[in-house]
């Protein structure tokens, strides 16, 4: 499938002191790729690959998922797009990766864990990425799910760089990653918060069980403290740290998580319009001050209620 290429004016998101917050889309296959370029995404944010193994009995092969990559990165030309590998198990299982017997699987083998017991499946994958980076001239960024610490930060960079990836980073989803936010931005280029998954492990809050929804709340400060921690790291160390959980479709708390030192936001695309206007409604410093009201709160009632209060 050819698409068009992004045609749309593209309006940066920035603070209203001028300050960058690109702005990036979400999406699940080149399908959600115009919808993307028509909302004025700056490109994409994540790019979830499970669409090509959900169903199938075996893993696509380097060709299909080639073809698949380059058809989106094509949609982006000169843009940045963030491709996250597989990510199998819990609430996306997949027979031929996943054991159907675990009693826990949000706590088991899945991400990255699942990719490293089935290595194969991930060197085909970014021997495709590989691929479809050097057919076309978008930006790619490739990530993995679920890293817990450097080693398999460690892991993950090196088979990527391996393979021929330019930019190799980690999803920000297992608290412990952020407790070691230092040590993985030394091996990493980058991080990307999953603001769905580390609210659930931060939380101890299963996000497909509606009896714990009101814990499954990105506001609570536990969670906020834990992107603050990844924002002064990223800082620290010069590189970007991006978010492309639900909270950055959240206009108040995209402002929030800006004033905590995330570098760019990605959504799915209806939600970036309202986003964009509400970043231009604050500075850099009513964004960091708005931050510190929410991160002072003992709840994430109270923190949405603290950083709405002028
Ligand atoms: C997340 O966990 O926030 C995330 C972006 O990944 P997914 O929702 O696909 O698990
Ligand atoms: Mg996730």
């Amino acid at each position: 499938m050819r698409l068009a290429a992004a045609s749309a004016p593209v309006t940066p998101g920035a603070l209203a002191d001028g300050t960058p917050v690109p702005l990036m889309a979400n999406v699940g296959s080149a399908k959600d790729a115009p919808a993307a370029v028509e909302a004025g995404a700056e490109g994409v944010g994540l790019f979830r690959t499970e669409f090509l193994f959900l169903g199938a009995s075996t893993a696509p092969t380097v060709e299909q998922q080639t073809a698949a990559y380059t058809d989106v990165l094509r949609a982006f030309p000169g843009k940045k797009v963030v491709v996250r590998v597989l990510d199998a198990g819990a609430d996306k299982p997949l027979a031929f990766l996943n054991d159907a017997h675990e009693e826990n699987p949000a706590l088991g083998l899945r991400g990255i864990r699942a990719l490293r017991a089935s290595e194969q499946i991930l060197r085909d994958q970014l021997t495709a990425l590989a691929a479809a980076q050097e057919a076309t001239d978008a930006d790619l960024f490739v990530m993995a799910p679920m890293i817990a610490d450097r080693e398999e930060t460690e892991y993950f960079v090196r088979l990527g760089r391996e393979m021929g990836l330019r930019s190799v980073g980690a999803m920000a989803e297992v608290p412990s990653i952020a407790v070691l936010a230092d040590q993985v931005l030394e091996v990493a280029d980058f991080v990307s918060i999953g603001t769905n998954d580390l609210t659930q492990y931060t939380m101890a809050a299963d996000r497909q069980l509606g009896s714990v929804a009101a814990l499954q709340d990105p506001w609570h400060p536990a969670v906020l403290r834990l992107v603050k921690m990844l924002g002064d790291a990223g800082a620290a160390a010069g590189k970007p740290v991006g978010v492309c959980g639900e909270a950055a479709a959240d206009p108040a708390l995209a402002v929030v998580l800006v004033g905590l030192g995330v570098t760019s936001l990605s959504m799915s695309a209806s939600a970036i319009a309202d986003v964009r206007a509400e970043l231009l409604t604050v500075t850099r410093e009513e964004a960091r001050e708005r931050a510190a009201r929410a991160l002072a709160a003992s709840s994430a009632a109270a923190a949405r209620a603290a950083a709405a209060a002028r």
